[in-house]
């Protein structure tokens, strides 16, 4: 398979855009697609549920997969390759050969889950390898993945220019996650609470606030009025270097949350103050 994808990168003289996925496809994936139809000749989608980027004791097992399904949505996307690798294809026997992206996979998502962005990393760098996309297309919703797949990019000097694109959510607010599906009836209401939490953190800051533990305490405490929901973490940083903040000035700032769910863990996030056009805006 990976001989396949080399062939179409080597046969084309087009753009090309990957849209890098763990399967399960919603409508956040697809948003990803669809941008990547829109600004590429040639789309690749790949499937592969990257068992290095899974921490010990972690959903690996049980994670979601049905590519029959997937194929059959994505055929409504024109999408022009699938690759849906084996373990086997990505990691020969003896792989031996990590990415490890310091510093900013160390807090927050990283610090809850040990070697997840060394696995995101490695994977993602051999994913740019096998297909060479012009673009590669990332969502917002994982903030710090994001941030440590432009870093990586940077500083190996991959030439494919990195597209993040904003979350998309039910209209109850909850971030699309393949995740979801593990939910209960009961813990699929308590979920909104990390929209809820968000919301009402950017209202705080709209009223004026500028203190990063001051928003992050909002956060805390909207979360541990829902019951069925345990905060992991909260972090306020800067949206674009990811250092911790504390007092809020001009720069963009992300707010990010990990909540459990019973056995689930869900994550959100959103940027504040950052300006398009010259003028501030908040984006999810
Ligand atoms: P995953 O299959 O969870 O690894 O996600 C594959 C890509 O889809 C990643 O770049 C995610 O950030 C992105 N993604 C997942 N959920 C959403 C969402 N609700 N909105 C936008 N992008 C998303």
């Amino acid at each position: 398979m990976t001989s396949v994808a080399r062939k179409v990168r080597r046969e084309q003289d087009q753009t090309i855009g990957l849209v890098p996925t763990m399967g399960a496809l919603h409508d956040g994936h697809l948003s990803l697609v669809r941008e990547a139809r829109r600004m590429c000749d040639v789309v690749v989608v790949s499937v592969f549920v990257n068992p290095t980027q899974f921490a010990f004791g972690e959903d690996f097992e049980r994670y979601p997969r049905d590519l029959t399904k997937d194929a059959a949505v994505l055929t409504d996307y024109n999408v022009d390759y699938i690759f849906a690798p084996t373990i086997e294809e990505i990691y020969p026997k003896d792989f031996s050969t990590y990415v490890t992206v310091g510093g900013l996979s160390e807090q927050f998502e990283g610090a809850s889950r040990p070697g997840h962005f060394r696995g995101v990393a490695t994977v993602v760098a051999i994913l740019l390898n096998v297909v060479r996309p012009d673009f590669a297309f990332f969502g917002q919703k994982d903030a710090q993945q994001t941030l440590v797949v432009k870093r990586l990019v940077r500083d190996l000097a991959f030439e494919t220019e990195i597209v993040v694109l904003p979350t998309v959510r039910e209209e109850s607010g909850l971030a699309l996650s393949s995740r979801n599906a593990y939910l209960d009836e009961d813990e699929r209401r308590a979920a909104v609470v990390l929209y809820r939490a968000l919301s009402r953190a950017r209202e705080v800051y709209n009223e004026g606030e500028r203190s990063a533990s001051r928003l992050a305490a909002s956060v805390t405490a909207t979360v541990a009025a829902e019951p069925l929901a345990q905060l992991d973490y909260v972090s306020v940083t800067d949206a674009d270097t990811f250092e911790s903040l504390e007092k809020l000035d001009d720069r963009p700032v992300l707010i990010a949350l990990a909540v459990h769910l019973g056995k689930t863990r869900l994550i959100d996030n959103l940027v504040l103050n950052r300006k398009k056009n010259g003028v501030s805006t908040a984006n999810s």
